[in-house]
């Protein structure tokens, strides 16, 4: 079975809004989100991604998450 990867983008005006970055910071249920100066994304936790697109409500066209799969 192919894996699958998920990458999360955040658009640079979420990311520079603090009350919308704490926002993702509240929401996501497994911490992909961190707040440190600006809002950074935890790489190490992205493959912890529920798919449950909490994220994508709290900053709606501000957020995207994106699933790649590894076809090998
Ligand atoms: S879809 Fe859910 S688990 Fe995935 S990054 Fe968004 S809030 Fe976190």
């Amino acid at each position: 079975m192919p894996g699958m990867f998920i990458d999360v983008q955040v658009d640079a005006k979420v990311a520079a809004d603090a009350a919308l970055a704490k926002k993702l910071v509240d929401v996501c249920p497994v911490n992909i989100f961190a707040q440190d100066g600006g809002l950074r994304i935890v790489e190490e936790n992205l493959d912890e991604c529920v798919l449950c697109e909490l994220c994508i409500q709290a900053a709606p066209g501000g957020v995207r998450v994106v699933k790649l799969y590894d076809t090998e």
